[in-house]
């Protein structure tokens, strides 16, 4: 339903806030700037697990080893369709393989540091950690109509958005696409076991919007979503329809992305509609501008078909104002109509912080812009907010489950569990 307002053509008055109005968030110096960067720490490679390979390639590597090549269809169907990697469960294999699955084929991978339920057990968040030492997390959630895992790509993050702790962290590594899809596997495993409230499930739909940036590991997650896609037992055999990538503005990865033939759908954390906002919102903003991603955006639709979601972060006084939602508007409308699904975001309010929550007047105010405009817009439900109240990844809200109009799912959580874990502070819960 629209509703009828005032649209200011020219900018207002009120107060405006600024990006560079306090440090970045974990900064921990106060005159600390956000520092893009596109080179890991680590430099160490996850070991090698058959959840990288294609089904040719696990065959190859099986009889490497001396064993017959039907013991990896073997294998692919323990892993992608039961969900186990626990040699002890696999009854049609010979006991003289387990030391091969367990060193070879299906080392471990991903081991939970800690689990914490919110939303009455619907939602679970996951800290795991890597062979070394690396952490990251994985946040499962459950609605009336789908089950979604919002999943990792990086340990820490290049990107440097300072509204976000793991930017502030750096890029530790990239995960391994085997390190990607341990995560998934674990989650269908807690779906089947009934872990969240309500009994066994099914895994619907993955977001990759947890900690990092997919695009800039994009080998990695380009075959991690073939693991996903691809029909059992090669991978996990999902709908391409209800994965999601999302990405600050990587805008050649982006357009690469769109040739790769997966019709996996798009999510863009624009967050701002100007480049002079958006420079000290998305640092990415200084190598591609908002005109470049959205046009590599409107690309990606033409190639794929899928309509592309727009993630914005509604913050009080920095990008709430009227007339950014007309500019957002104008922008998306001049690329065409029907491409782009708008998602305002409301941030959980921070009090005594410049990234807090719009005023529900603003964002009513917003979206009816949006949609007097002809944009597409839902906004998004927060999920897990009672397990990491602070958290900011902005690019990371989630829409509620079984609302109508909406294109996609979007992830609830920061990486706030693992930066402040990571950084030897105490995470807590209900701030
Ligand atoms: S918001 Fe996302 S892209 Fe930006 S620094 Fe955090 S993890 Fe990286």
């Amino acid at each position: 339903m629209t509703t009828s307002l005032p649209t200011p053509k020219v900018p207002s008055k009120r107060r405006e806030v600024r990006p560079t109005d306090q440090p970045p968030e974990g900064a921990l110096t106060p005159d600390a700037k956000p520092i893009l960067s596109f080179t890991a720490k680590r430099r160490g490679k996850a070991p090698a697990h058959i959840a990288d390979l294609s089904q040719a390639e696990r065959r190859a590597l099986v009889k490497d080893a001396g064993f017959p090549a039907f013991r990896a269809d073997q294998l692919s169907r323990h892993y992608f369709e039961h969900f186990t990697a626990d040699p002890a469960l696999m009854s049609d294999i010979p006991a003289s393989m387990h030391e091969a699955i367990r060193s070879t084929f299906m080392p471990d991978l991903v081991n939970e540091v800690v689990a914490q339920r919110a939303d009455g057990g619907l939602t679970i968040k996951h800290l795991w950690e890597l062979y070394d030492g690396a952490r990251v997390e994985s946040v499962l959630m459950r609605y009336t109509e789908r089950t979604t895992l919002c999943i990792s790509s990086q340990a820490g993050c290049g990107m440097a958005c300072p509204f976000c702790a793991t930017g502030q962290m750096g890029l530790t590594r990239n995960l391994s696409t085997a390190e990607i899809i341990d995560q998934v596997r674990m989650a269908q495993r807690a779906c089947e076991d009934g872990l969240l409230e309500g009994g066994p499930t099914r895994l619907s739909n993955i977001v990759f919007m947890g900690m990092g940036e997919p695009m800039a590991n994009y080998r990695a997650v380009v075959n991690a979503l073939h693991r996903l896609i691809d029909p059992s037992p090669e991978g996990f055999g999902m709908s391409a329809r209800n994965v999601t990538v999302s990405t600050v503005g990587l805008v050649p990865a982006i357009d690469k992305l769109a040739a790769e033939g997966l019709p996996v759908t798009l999510a863009v954390s624009l967050h701002a509609p100007d480049d002079d906002l958006r420079d000290d919102l998305i640092p990415i903003n200084s190598r591609w501008k908002v005109g470049e991603l959205l046009d590599a955006a409107r690309r990606y639709f033409v190639a794929t078909g899928r309509r592309v979601s727009i993630e914005y972060a509604l913050i009080k006084d920095m990008n709430d104002q009227p007339y950014r939602a007309q500019l957002l508007a104008d922008e998306l409308n001049k690329r065409g109509k029907g491409w782009v699904h708008v998602n305002p975001i409301p941030l959980n309010p921070t009090p005594g912080s410049i990234w807090t929550a719009s005023t529900r007047r603003t964002q009513d105010e917003f979206v009816a812009i949006l949609r007097n405009n002809g944009i597409s817009t839902t906004i998004r439900d927060t999920r897990g907010s009672d397990i990491d109240g602070a958290c900011g990844q902005l690019a990371t809200a989630v829409q509620e489950g079984g609302r109508k109009g909406s294109s996609s799912d979007a992830p609830a959580v920061k990486p706030q569990l693992a930066a402040s874990q990571q950084q030897g502070t105490n995470t807590q819960e209900n701030r």
